[in-house]
Parts: C-alpha cells; structure tokens; sequence
C-alpha cells in the first residue's frame, strides 16, 4: 500500500473508532437525591469504549455541583460533563478526583474550562509527578492523542479530612493510608448518607492492589464504620447497600492473606504463589485473570517483610 493510502486507511479507522466511542449509551443513574452515577464498562481501556471504564458522575447542592472522578480520557469527560449540562446548569465548583489511576482521572482536563477546584489525596501530585506521563503516554497509544486527556494536578489537597458546601450539602473528604493506592480519597455526603468509595471498593469486577493488601484491609474496616446507607463503588453496579455491599471484596483480599501466610510459613515460592493463591474466587469476579496473579506478587513481597 502507498503511504498515503496507509495514512487514510488508519485515518478512517480513527474515526470509525471515535464514532463508535460516540455511540455508546451515557447514563446517568441517581442513586440518592442529588448523586448521579455513570456506570462503567467491565472491561480495559479500549478505543471503542473511551476508557469509560470507572464509575464517574456528580453531586448537586442547591448552590453548586462537585464532578466525582472525571472521567477515564478526555472523550469519557467531555460526555460526562455533557450528561450533567443536561440535569443542571448550576456551576461546577469542584472535580474531586478518588485517586490517580488513568480511568478515574483523565477526563479532567475537560472540566478546566469552568474553572473549578480539583480535589485530591496530599498525595495524589506525588503520584501525577511519578506515573502522569506513562498512563498518559500509555492511553494515548490505545486511544490516540486526541482522545487520551491528560492528567489535571489537584491543588485542594487532603491530608487527613476535610469538607465543603455545595449549598445546604455538606461534603466530607477522607485521605486514607496506603491501601488500593497511596492516594486514595472518599466522600460523604451527610443529606442522603451516601460514601462514594472510589476503587476502595470494587464489586462484581476483581480488585487490583496498587497500594497494600494489609493496608486495605485496615482502611476497609475504618471504612465499613461510616454510618453510610449506600456506597458508590469505583468498579461495580452503581450504588451498593453498606457495608455489606464490601463482604466480597473483603472475603477475597482476605483468602489472598490467610493463603499467602500459609504458603509462606511451609516455604512456597511466589511462582506458586501466583500459580495457586486465591483460584476458589476465580468464578466470583470478572477479569480475575487480569489481575488476580499480579495481586498476589504484589502482596506476597508486602507478606515476606510483615
Ligand atoms: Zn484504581
């Protein structure tokens, strides 16, 4: 094929592939009054899917709106901020971002332009400064330059907790020690009692450790005291019942402890390890291929030195 007939043939592509990221359903469901929730694809990033692949949406005070996680690339954002134009034309004063992980952040950059506050973990520009380029380097080779994003560093940072008003509705943040990451952030909203949990919580979909098994653990448990009714996983349906809608993942991080522990105290490797820790919960998530070996490296080395 001649060059140029290469380039218009990859071209067409391109835009067959944004049609297609276009034409996919983009709804919003209202969980509680107020919180609205776009569900994300069970799957990877994907050119046809946009990296719509986290759970993304907003909460409406009666002064002001705050975007929760904006999206996976700049295409999942700019339909997210599409999506809540369309509920109402209140200004967007903050994007609040759970932790830097590419389908949860790279949408941001579309909501730059109504000028609001992005909220993180203290943590969270350490992240952006270490990780930034590789996950926007990486996006941009599945989805292509235009459509990737880019991350956006937050300058509301949480060392501990903190809280703002959208207007007779009270949010409250909570900076959490190391567990999915280093820099993961949850919300509460006090009018409906709803914990949006970011990837602290994952349902249906396999839970991947950036940050600390053991850590985890012990941020879930502070995290199953909230007084929430419902909780917004990062990865699952779009509200669960709390706290019992953390039992799966909690069962699961535990069998990779308890089997992990067992392994090592009778000398297993960690071949063996990611050959045979936790396959009983195989059948219980979705892309537990993906990530289920990566887990257990990752938490037998945190193990070995416990
Ligand atoms: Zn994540």
């Amino acid at each position: 094929m001649k060059r140029r007939e290469a380039l218009l043939t990859g071209l067409a592509a391109l835009a067959a592939r944004a049609a297609r990221a276009e034409s996919l359903p983009f709804r919003l469901t209202e969980v509680a009054p107020g919180i609205h929730v776009r569900q994300g694809a069970m799957a990877e990033a994907t050119p046809e899917n946009a990296d719509a692949i986290a759970n993304t949406g907003c909460i409406i005070g009666d002064s002001a709106i705050a975007v929760v996680d904006p999206g996976g690339s700049l295409t999942d954002g700019e339909r997210l901020l599409a999506a809540i134009r369309a509920l109402s034309d209140r200004p967007i004063r903050y994007v609040v971002q759970t932790h830097f992980h590419p389908d949860h952040c790279f949408g941001a950059a579309a909501f730059l332009p109504d000028g609001p506050v992005f909220v993180g973990h203290a943590r969270m520009p350490g992240a952006i400064a270490a990780r930034g380029e590789y996950y926007r380097q990486r996006l941009a080779d599945s989805l292509g330059e235009a459509q990737a994003g880019r991350p956006v560093v937050p300058t509301f940072l949480v060392a501990v907790e903190s809280s703002f008003d959208l207007g007779n509705r009270v949010l409250d943040l909570r900076a959490h020690p190391t567990a999915h990451t280093d820099n993961d952030l949850t919300l509460f909203d006090r009018r409906t009692a709803t914990l949006w949990a970011g990837d602290l919580l994952f349902v249906d979909r396999v839970p991947s450790i950036d940050g600390s098994l053991l850590g985890w653990l012990r941020v879930l448990g502070d995290l199953e005291a909230v007084p929430a009714a419902r909780a917004v996983p990062g990865h699952g349906p779009p509200s669960v019942p709390w706290p019992a809608g953390a039992a799966a993942e909690e069962r699961y991080l535990r069998v990779l402890e308890r089997e992990i522990r067992d392994l090592q105290a009778r000398g297993g490797t960690i071949e063996e390890a990611a050959a045979t820790v936790g396959v009983e919960e195989r059948d219980n998530w979705l892309l537990f291929d993906d990530y289920n070996g990566r887990n257990v490296t990752a938490a037998f080395a945190e193990l070995e030195w416990d």
